[in-house]
This record gives C-alpha cells, sequence and structure tokens, in this order.
C-alpha cells in the first residue's frame, strides 16, 4: 500500500519554513491505519518486546495498537507536569531553547527489552531524550519505529546505535 498518499503536507505550519506532515488522514482510513500498524508490529515481532515507550501526543497515537498487537504494556513520555506520580526527567535542545521530558519512575522495569515508537523522526532529538529516560529505568532500547523519516534532518545520525523502522521517507 503506498501509505505516503495519506499523508497531508501542509508548509509553512506551524511557521515559515516548516513543511508539516499531518498524518490524520492515515489515522481517518481504517485500511490504511491498520496497514501502517501491521507493518511496524511485523518489524517489532522477532525482538522480544516488553514494553512499547512513545512520547506525547502522536506517540500514543502509533504506538499504542502496536502494543496491543504485541500482547506487550504502553509506557507514556510525557511534558513536565503531566505525569501524576513519581517522575525521572531528561532535558533536550530544541532549535530554540529547551524542553523536558518525563517518564513515570515504574514505567519500565530493568533489564526490558523496549520498543519506542513515534510518528515522525525529524532531529531525533525527541528519540535520543526518550531513549535517555528508558536507559535511565535500566531498559533497553532494542529499536525505534516511525511512520514517517524527514531524512533531509539526519535524525538517523544521531540514533546510530538503534535500529531504525520508517515507512515513509521524505
Ligand atoms: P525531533 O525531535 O526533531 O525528531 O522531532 C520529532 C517530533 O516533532 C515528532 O514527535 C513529530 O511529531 C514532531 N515533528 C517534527 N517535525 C515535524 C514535521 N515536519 N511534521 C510533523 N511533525 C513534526
Amino acid at each position: 500500500m503506498d501509505l505516503e498518499k495519506y499523508i497531508a503536507i501542509v508548509e509553512d505550519w506551524p511557521s515559515k519554513g516548516i513543511s508539516f506532515k499531518d498524518i490524520t488522514p492515515l489515522m481517518a482510513d481504517g485500511a490504511a491505519f491498520k496497514y501502517a500498524t501491521d507493518q511496524i508490529v511485523e518489524y517489532a515481532k522477532e525482538k522480544q518486546i516488553d514494553i512499547v515507550v512513545g512520547p506525547e501526543a502522536r506517540g500514543f497515537i502509533i504506538g499504542c495498537p502496536v502494543a496491543y498487537a504485541l500482547g506487550v504494556g504502553f509506557a507514556p513520555v510525557r511534558k513536565e507536569g503531566k505525569l501524576p506520580r513519581e517522575t525521572i526527567k531528561v532535558e533536550y535542545g530544541l532549535e530554540y531553547g529547551k524542553d523536558v521530558l518525563t517518564i513515570h519512575k515504574d514505567a519500565v522495569k530493568p533489564g526490558q527489552r523496549v520498543l519506542i515508537i513515534d510518528d515522525l523522526l525529524a532531529t531525533g532529538g525527541t528519540i535520543e531524550a526518550t531513549k535517555k529516560l528508558v536507559e535511565q529505568l535500566g531498559g533497553i532500547v532494542v529499536g525505534a519505529a516511525f511512520l514517517i523519516e524527514l531524512t533531509y534532518l539526519n535524525g538517523r545520525e544521531k540514533l546510530s546505535g538503534i535500529d531504525l523502522k520508517t515507512l515513509i521517507q521524505y
């Protein structure tokens, strides 16, 4: 299936120079959403995943159906102040300034095999920070999967060492 036709490209949104890749048409199409989910499940099957970890918010949308299909749990990574119990946090650089991501302290157990999922790999900063959180809890990142990869931002280089799966490349 040609998944690319289910991605809406919005130029100069949310700010000038950004070519935003909108995944909502893919999510809205049952066959396309299932196909994309199945592709990631197929990739993850051989990896003996214990838990899927995904950053808010679109990492939840892709990560949860994959976790369900694998029969494993899902742990959310969120911006600071959103998770109700004890968390650990990591700061990461943005184009301007910095941001903080958090995960519940008991979300991943030492030695668990973790698959990280998000909708899109851009610079890789979000996934690098998510990997740090998982590793601080003693988890082992055995792969990361995305619907979309913006190859011109070289996120893959930043994440060298992680096995990556992406379904659509720009
Ligand atoms: P990064 O940390 O640079 O890899 O950015 C990844 C996060 O930002 C993902 O969670 C995406 O949802 C979002 N993102 C970055 N660039 C885009 C884009 N061009 N279109 C849609 N989402 C984007």
